[in-house]
């Protein structure tokens, strides 16, 4: 479609000042990760336009107009997530949801209800001024209640609380032909009982099934938190005291850092790692009856949030993967072979419950493009020989669908997606579909694995 008349359209909708055509606005952002050049040669990497509705109104009438042109949507948030999940690869119109960003805190019934575009920033300054908190946060608060819905959520305080799918009571969400839903029985009541869960099939979908527009969540009390520093001495008594740790339920995140960042973040000389628990004050003296294959090592009080916060930029992203805690160690002394070939920081994870960890691989931020892509699918590959999974599929993690869901469950999940989405107009081409290039070429878990290896060669060679 011709540029004039997509900004034509668009603005008779949400007012010229909320339309930008074309996406150089967006360039910036997505070089720092992902080199921009590389990427363009196989996939629209800008979208044709970008739109900033301020409530669900404007949404479903947006979603009106792309559905009648088919024009690909791509829900967007604080920008902040890693595997290209916001990149425009078919081109479209990015929906920015940060105007959307009004919410209300009901201190009677423990819930809030927020625009699907307010930053966590902005939540969570109010609710620890009248000491309340959600269950879980993500580390990063410049993203937003609907993009950490959308990842899946697992953040800090998921030890205690679970994932952000189970502190949802209700999902306001405008679907692909135009509809608004309601994911629970009203705003203020969690409704399952039977029938289908509905909240959760918009919990991790990145976006594939419909535009959030706001969610009510659980929240609770909670009184000052503490973290202290362990170490971890001897690795096999470390997991069973780890769990009986987890299981006690005291903490609300366990933090591991490995040798390296334990010294350049940390500043603790720590050969296996040190672990960080986070937990409200009062709990302290369960932590220290426990003292065998971890040791606490130091007073000191750390910020967890802004500790990683700084580890978490999204330049030095290598990858995320879940893990069964019993690969940890293994993990580690595969990351330390990886480290021939990439400029690797580290590794630093949360346990998302006792038996697994959430472990994010660190890279120098110099490794952009193509070398990262690769890092990245070496790294997955290994933790999925583990009997783990990558957290997070966007674009670059979508290659490993068939290794992670069996055949019929894949089918389900796409049959779900064409009945939802019959026009493909959802964040197309990600999540549980192959990305689509530039030429119209579906990339194969067998082309992607081609390109990368050509790419290891030729650096092989330019050594
Ligand atoms: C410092 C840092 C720490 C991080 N830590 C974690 C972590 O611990 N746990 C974790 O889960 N992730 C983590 N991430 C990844 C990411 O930041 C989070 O998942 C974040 O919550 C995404 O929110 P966002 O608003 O930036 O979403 P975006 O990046 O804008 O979008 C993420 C996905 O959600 C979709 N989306 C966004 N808004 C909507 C909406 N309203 N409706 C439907 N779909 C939507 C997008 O299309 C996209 O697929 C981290 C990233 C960084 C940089």
């Amino acid at each position: 479609m011709k540029k004039s008349r997509l900004k034509r359209d668009l603005g008779s909708i949400l007012g010229k000042e909320n339309v930008t055509i074309g996406g150089e606005e967006e360039e910036d952002q997505i070089g720092k990760v992902w080199d921009s050049i590389i990427l363009s040669l196989g996939f629209k990497i800008l979208p044709d336009a970008i739109v900033k509705p301020k409530n669900t109104r404007e949404i479903v009438k947006i979603v009106n107009y792309a559905f009648d042109k088919k024009i690909p949507l791509i829900p967007k948030g604080g920008g902040t997530s890693n595997l290209g999940e916001t990149l425009p690869i078919r081109g479209g119109i990015i929906v920015d949801m940060k105007r959307m960003n009004k919410f209300e805190i009901d201190e009677d019934k423990k819930i809030l209800t927020a625009g699907a575009g307010t930053y966590w920033r902005e939540v969570n300054i109010n609710l620890k001024s009248k000491t309340l908190a959600l269950g879980v946060n993500p580390p990063n608060e410049d993203s937003t209640i609907g993009g950490f819905v959308s990842r899946g959520g697992y953040g800090i305080g998921s030890l205690k609380h679970g994932s952000i799918g189970n502190q949802i009571i209700n999902l306001e969400v405008v679907l692909p032909v135009g509809l608004t839903i309601n994911t629970g029985y009203s705003k203020s009541h969690f409704s399952y009982g039977y029938g289908y869960n509905n909240h959760w099939l918009f919990t991790g979908a990145e976006g594939t099934l419909g535009i959030i527009t706001e969610a009510t969540l659980k929240i609770h009390h909670q009184k000052n938190l503490k973290v202290t520093a362990y170490k971890i001495l001897k690795k096999e008594a470390m997991f069973q005291e780890l769990r009986e740790l987890a299981m006690s339920g005291n903490f609300l995140s366990a933090v591991f850092f490995d040798g390296e960042l334990s010294k350049t973040e940390l500043g603790i000389e720590a050969e296996t790692g040190i672990i960080l628990l986070l937990y409200e004050e009062e709990k302290e003296e369960a932590i220290f009856e426990k003292e065998q294959g971890i040791i606490p090592v130091t007073e000191r009080d750390f910020d967890l949030g802004v500790l990683l916060q700084n580890i978490y930029v999204q330049e030095g992203f290598g990858g995320e993967v879940f893990l069964p805690l019993d690969g940890l160690f293994n993990i580690i002394e595969v990351v330390r072979r990886l480290r021939e070939s990439y400029r690797i920081q580290g590794l630093v994870g949360f346990l998302a419950d006792p038996e697994s960890i959430v472990l994010r691989l660190i890279c120098n931020k110099e490794e952009k493009g193509l070398k990262r892509i690769t890092l990245i699918g070496d790294f997955v590959k290994v933790a999925i020989g583990l009997d783990g999974r990558p957290y997070g599929s966007g674009v670059w993690n979508s290659f490993w669908m068939e290794e992670i869901f069996d055949e019929n469950t894949l089918k389900l999940m796409r049959k779900i997606k064409e009945q939802i989405d019959s026009q493909n107009i959802m964040n197309p081409y990600k999540n549980i579909n192959y990305p689509k290039s530039r030429i119209g070429l579906t990339t194969s878990p067998s082309l992607f694995q081609t390109t990368t290896f050509l790419k290891k060669i030729l650096e092989k060679i330019s050594l």
